[in-house]
């Protein structure tokens, strides 16, 4: 890549609009912008990080009305001088003002190449440029106060803390090694098994993390289960706020699985709604209800739904014989129909199968009732009622933890070189493997193609 080279994208997105922002960057980028820009200073003269009104114009042809924001580098996103050009938000005339930026002289941005020179220029770490797009694609409050934590450097110090402290005793071992007459290695495998011991602790928070970390980022994959005519379509339609699932008293009418995103509270439920689990001849409602066990076995929650104005049947037994080892929760639909299953009644089935406690939830999906207690109920279960982003950090991104779990095992080496009395140079060896590994996150030590293959996912103008 000529790293200087001056690049432009429309930032802001392709439907009409307020306001479209058309971004340049790079060395030429204040000359580039002065060459189509008509107003009542030269933008070459302005001082930095000023606002201006004028035209962009292409020779004669007036382009569009515009505010032009001037920022020199090194204070900017990318480090690079960045000018950025508010025009009139329609995609036609956003995309025209891009096309007069690059005729005179910028080179259409390849996705995420701002993050990208922003990463390149030391103005933030890999962990921070990874959350970048984690921001954009947020689609809760829990996901947004996560990546924004992640952003602001959560992740990077945590890192950085484990690697300076690797580094300190590789450089000690390596100089000890080096002069054994000044400097003595005796009883320092002791020391350091105490000292991995701690680091270990310390990798196994943050890999362990990473469950919740995924829940707050992509939401709870959650499958409903129930016999037929229980009241499951009933039940994500209360809690999709929407007629979005086909709700009949056909037995079997559920035979698609159609899938939801749930917003309750700043947790997102990714629910799969499935056909009734149940004996069928049916191709069509066995492929369904294969695909719904197989789900089951995917899900981070299931949730059964009971209908309690029925007696239990064959089919309510095989599903509590499914969930019994399952997160999940019973909800005990149709509370407002004479009630046959009790909770006692069921909970006398669930110790049949198990001691252990499943949570149950008296609801009414028809006359919306119990729907909050669910809710509460889940942000107990996923976030242990309350979650904080002053302290914690989650991990998120797969990447992180593959990493994470790399340099675990590496250290693990060391710890038994150690037990096995191993001469000290073999600590070092995996001491390097954990502080590389760890460096990949915050991308100190990773190579161009890697860096290319994960600026490429990002969105066009960011
Ligand atoms: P599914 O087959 O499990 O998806 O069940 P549906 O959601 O299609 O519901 C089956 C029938 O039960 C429909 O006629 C619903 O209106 C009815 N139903 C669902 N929930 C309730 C409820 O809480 N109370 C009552 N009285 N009827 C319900």
């Amino acid at each position: 890549m000529l790293k200087n080279d001056t690049i432009a994208a429309i930032s802001t997105g392709m439907t009409n609009s307020g306001i479209g922002i058309v971004r340049i960057s790079g060395e030429e980028a204040i000359q580039i912008a002065d060459r189509i820009y008509k107003g009542k200073q030269s933008l070459l003269s302005a001082d930095s990080h000023t606002i201006h009104y004028g035209h962009i114009v292409n020779g004669e042809e007036v382009v569009d009305q515009v505010l032009v924001m001037l920022m020199k580098g090194p204070k900017t996103y990318t480090g690079e001088d960045t000018v950025e050009i508010n025009c009139h938000g329609g995609t036609f005339v956003v995309q025209k003002v891009l096309e007069t930026v690059v005729m005179h002289g910028a080179r259409p941005a390849e996705p995420g190449e701002f993050t990208k020179r922003a990463f390149l220029n030391g103005k933030m770490d890999l962990s921070q440029a990874e959350a970048v797009i984690d921001v954009i694609h947020s689609e809760s409050e829990y996901a947004l106060k996560s990546s924004i934590s992640q952003l602001k450097g959560s992740v990077k110090h945590k890192i950085q803390e484990i690697r300076e402290v690797i580094l300190y005793h590789t450089a000690f071992i390596e100089t000890a090694l080096d002069d054994p007459e000044h400097i003595s290695v005796d009883g320092y495998g002791d020391q350091l098994q105490i000292i991995i011991e701690e680091l270990l602790l310390k990798l196994k928070g943050l890999i362990d993390s990473s469950d919740q970390g995924r829940i707050l980022k992509e939401g709870i994959q959650t499958v409903i289960v129930g016999k037929p005519n229980a009241g499951k379509s009933s039940l994500l339609n209360v809690l999709s706020g929407k007629e979005r699932a086909i709700v009949t008293n056909i037995e079997g009418t559920t035979r698609d699985i159609l899938e939801e995103k749930i917003l309750l509270h700043g947790l997102c439920l990714n629910v799969i709604d499935t056909a009734g689990i149940r004996q069928t001849d049916d191709l069509i409602e066995q492929i369904g209800v294969e695909k719904a066990r197989q789900y089951a076995n995917e899900a981070d929650l299931i949730v059964y739904v009971v209908d309690s104005s029925r007696p239990l049947d064959t089919n309510d037994f095989d599903i509590l014989d499914m969930i019994i080892d399952r997160k999940s929760v019973i909800l005990l639909n149709k509370t407002d129909l004479e009630v046959v299953i009790t909770k006692e009644i069921l909970q006398k089935e669930i110790l049949k199968r198990t001691t252990k406690e499943i949570p149950m939830i008296e609801i009414s999906a028809k006359k919306e009732k119990g729907i909050d207690d669910f809710d509460r109920l889940l942000h107990e279960m996923f976030l242990s009622g309350s979650i904080s982003f002053n302290n914690e950090v989650y991990i998120t991104n797969i990447r992180q933890k593959d990493a994470l779990n790399q340099a675990y095992e590496s250290l693990k080496k060391v710890l038994v070189s150690i037990e096995i009395g191993m001469p000290e140079d073999f600590y070092s060896i995996d001491l390097m493997d954990a502080y590389e590994s760890l460096g990949s996150i915050t991308g100190e030590t990773i190579g161009e193609d890697l860096v290319n293959e994960i600026f490429s996912k990002f969105c066009m103008g960011k």
